[in-house]
């Protein structure tokens, strides 16, 4: 079967007066108005607990969207049982019913679910409107279209020769056993990638998301569960993460788990994993995309406005809480005094505050851990000699969790700063002397145990060849004259090596590969 060729969903603008805005601020104004109750989901159940945990907007801590039911280890071996019970009819269905359930979804989301979906990541997450349309809308529509595409291309491929008297043939078989998706709060795309891409190729999940992430979560479930998706194929589950670690890394049919989260949270699983290895049927899959400290290189051709937006952009959107967001800037000192005329020009035009007023660029950072953090490295900053706060370093925790976008600028390329993933709106720079260009290219290579994505801003195609050679290893997606952020499903496939993940691209077939056990057949005629 040919499936329908993916091309990238338009992403709406939101413009004043438009049809899209009205719609989306109708969304929100529904969502603001009911206090949910979000159950977990297990096989066909509903499940309501008495354990309750709330779900507040990071902007507006007053009210409550939503009461979720937490879990404990008895739901995630309920999950576990639902997920194998589910597992023979499910990997039997002829692959393009699969494919037709994930490209109804891909349907729901561009059509009646966009605005509810996207609402529901303003509201949970603290996105802004233009954010959350690229993200929960465009982004999980095109992971699921491509990957059925390259699903599709996997099912097709075969050994390339069968001598005569025989044929050969490549049997694309699920994994054996169930697969454990732990998922992010900052892209609503992945959160709904790392459990689907997975189901798609036959396989049955345990989804737990970031608790910070729930409410766009059960909007997630409840799209596929419309789309057709089978009860028990994909389980979502609120629980701790030790409770949800000990019932399923020492469970005989666990198979692999899909990550996104910190690193160390993926290294400890992957020792546990290791530990247990002996009690495990088959060798676990383990992919994860973790950590980054991600840069953009400023060489001293770079046209200075072009570079002041590429680091804006990549440093503040969503408050810097993508894990491709520029953290680390190296800026050539003949350009830097313009660069930072056109940052600060820039920057003092940004409005803080709630998603649902559109006109705020910046929203509040996800909860109070990160805004602790956060807070101790600004103030650490502000006593530290060598640091200087050129915008930003004010923050505010009455309302929400704000904090302005804050850049600091540092004469050690080797500053806390440098090295450490803030997670948040603080941007490091370092300003280097033009003719230490091949040396900055050593420091930034060395600086961070993370290699996910960086940037070099250039119109010198000698320093551009000479970053792009040098830097291979430091970033899994290396942009050329662009920020390092905005990966695009299709177009540029997403992750890094290192410290920053297994590098299994999301959205790609490699990622699919990953979830297949392949079997070859020889047939002797
Ligand atoms: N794909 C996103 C981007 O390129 C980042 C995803 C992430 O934060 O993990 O900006």
């Amino acid at each position: 079967f040919n499936v329908p060729t993916p091309i990238n969903e338009p992403i709406l603008g939101y413009a004043p007066g438009s049809k899209e805005r009205e719609l989306l601020k109708a969304a929100l104004a529904d969502a603001r108005a009911t206090v949910i109750d979000i159950p977990m989901y297990i096989g066909s159940e509903e499940v309501f607990t008495e354990q309750k945990g709330k779900v507040t907007p990071p902007h507006d801590h007053q009210h409550v969207l939503a009461n979720f039911s937490k879990g404990n280890k008895n739901h995630v071996t309920q999950a576990i049982d639902a997920a194998l019970a589910a597992k023979a009819d499910w990997e039997n269905l002829a692959w393009e019913h699969r494919a037709a359930i994930f490209l109804k979804a891909a349907d729901l989301i561009a059509g009646p679910y966009r605005y509810k979906l996207n609402a529901a990541t303003m509201l949970g997450q603290s996105k802004n409107a233009y954010q959350a349309e690229i993200d929960s809308a465009c982004e999980l529509i095109d992971f699921l279209r491509f990957n059925v595409s390259y699903m599709s291309e996997i099912y097709k491929q075969q050994p390339p020769v069968s001598p005569k008297g025989s044929w050969n043939r490549l049997e694309q078989r699920p994994l054996e056993g169930f697969v454990f998706a732990l998922t992010p709060f900052n892209f609503t795309a992945i959160a709904g990638n790392l459990p689907t891409s997975v189901a798609m190729m036959g396989n049955v999940v345990v989804w737990k998301p970031a608790n910070t992430q729930i409410y766009a979560a059960n909007v997630l479930m409840q799209i596929f569960r419309e789309a057709g998706l089978p009860d028990g194929v994909i389980n979502l589950v609120y629980v701790s993460g030790p409770d949800a670690g000990d019932v399923i890394f020492s469970h005989p049919d666990f198979a692999g788990i899909h990550f996104t989260g910190s690193t160390g949270v993926f290294q400890d699983i992957w020792k546990t994993i290791g530990n247990n290895i002996h009690k495990f049927k088959t060798y676990p899959r383990i992919v994860g995309e973790t950590g980054g400290k991600d840069f953009i290189l400023i060489h001293g051709s770079a046209d200075p406005e072009t570079s002041s937006t590429a680091i804006i952009r990549g440093a503040f959107e969503y408050q810097g809480q993508k894990c491709s967001a520029a953290s680390r800037t190296y800026i050539a000192k003949s350009i830097w005094p313009k660069v930072k005329e056109y940052m600060l020009r820039d920057l003092a035009t940004f409005k803080m505050g709630g998603t649902e007023d559109f006109g705020n660029f910046i929203n509040a950072v996800i909860d109070e851990k990160s805004f602790n953090s956060l807070t101790k490295y600004i103030e650490t900053a502000k006593t530290d000699k060598g640091v200087e706060i050129i915008a930003g370093g004010n923050y505010d925790n009455s309302k929400g969790y704000f904090i302005e976008p804050t850049v600091l600028v540092v004469d050690d390329p080797k500053y806390t700063t440098m090295c450490e993933e803030l997670f948040g709106p603080v941007l490091s720079v370092y300003v280097y002397d033009d003719k230490d260009f091949d040396k900055i290219l050593d420091v930034i290579d060395t600086t961070s145990i993370y290699a996910l994505t960086g940037a070099v801003i250039s119109q010198d195609r000698y320093a551009i060849e000479k970053a792009t050679h040098r830097l291979r290893n430091a970033a899994g997606n290396f942009y050329i004259n662009d920020k390092c952020t905005g990966a695009v499903v299709g177009q540029q496939p997403f992750g890094g090596a290192r410290g920053s993940g297994t590098n299994d691209k999301a959205g790609s077939m490699i990622n699919l590969l990953r979830w297949v056990s392949p079997r070859t057949i020889k047939e002797t005629f």
